[in-house]
């Protein structure tokens, strides 16, 4: 019994450093009996996309969960289903922005105050930084009006990337920037689908050439590949994101799978 555990010991250290089995002969000496290629981090990402304990460690530049609870799971399905009318997507939309902008709160620094009510004093919590807004149109836009009555001192600036249809490369178009995005503010990202992650890897530069500090950049998206999410660890370790869901992979088109195709079409009705 000892001697079957320790067996099965030295197999899972054995597949966990060389990706492949090893068993031991009746003479002690380890023979390869199957080989198995390592597992990628995509791959790993993809396995844990129900495990936000192991996403954590894998995309730490996740906040709050990505693996959607009941309510977002209801919203996603209506938002995802291509019978969902315009006014219906549009509606959907705006309450899973809302999850969205409580996520953003809960990833902000905040400081104490003390506050009077009518009937005493007592201990508050306010925002420790303002927060700007970046948009990155046309889809980023969809998300404002909702971000806005959370964070109503915001100023607003944008960004127009086009993405190419063929290839899937963002084109950078323009760019207006509030006077203040350099001011050591929380600046919070509106970007719906994070796909190949290729339109944040040119507004995040463009952000930081102007000043913007890279651990003062929020996010948010609701729906995002691991391909994407995976590019941004690696290019921008100190960001943070939110998102009300992980997605499987990409296509060969570089839609997000499932994912809801082409979520500005769709928000802004150009389809119907
Ligand atoms: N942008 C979208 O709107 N949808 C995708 O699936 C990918 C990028």
């Amino acid at each position: 019994m000892q001697r079957k555990k320790a067996v099965l010991l030295k197999r899972k250290l054995s597949t966990m450093m060389f990706g492949m089995v090893l068993a031991t002969s009746s003479y002690g000496i380890g023979v390869e009996v199957e080989r198995r290629p390592a597992q990628t981090t995509l791959e790993r990402v993809q396995q844990n996309r129900g495990n936000p304990a192991a996403l954590a460690d894998l995309l730490p530049i996740l906040r709050g969960s990505c693996v959607p609870n009941k309510y977002e799971r209801i919203l996603l399905t209506q938002l995802r289903d291509q019978q969902t009318t315009t006014k219906d997507f549009r509606r959907v939309a705006d309450a899973l922005t809302e999850v969205l902008a409580h996520k953003v709160v809960d990833c902000v620094d905040t400081s104490s105050v003390t506050i009077q009510t009518p009937v005493s004093a007592t201990m508050g919590e306010v925002f420790a930084k303002t927060i700007e807004v970046v948009s990155v149109m046309r889809s980023g836009d969809a998300l404002l009006d909702v971000m806005l009555k959370h964070f109503p001192y915001a100023s607003v600036s944008k960004f127009l990337i086009q993405r190419d249809e063929e290839t899937a490369e963002p084109h950078f178009k323009y760019m207006k920037l509030s006077a203040s995005i350099a001011s050591g503010s929380d600046v919070l990202i509106t970007e719906p689908m994070i796909a190949t992650g290729g339109t944040l890897d040119m507004v995040i530069p463009l952000l930081k050439e102007k000043g913007v500090l890279e651990e003062n950049i929020i996010v948010a998206c609701v729906c995002a590949a691991p391909e994407g999410v995976l590019k941004l660890c690696e290019k921008f370790p100190k960001i943070r994101v939110v998102m009300n869901v992980l997605d499987d992979c990409l296509n060969e088109k570089k839609y997000i799978v499932p994912g809801l195709g082409d979520f500005g079409d769709r928000y802004f009705g150009i389809l119907e």
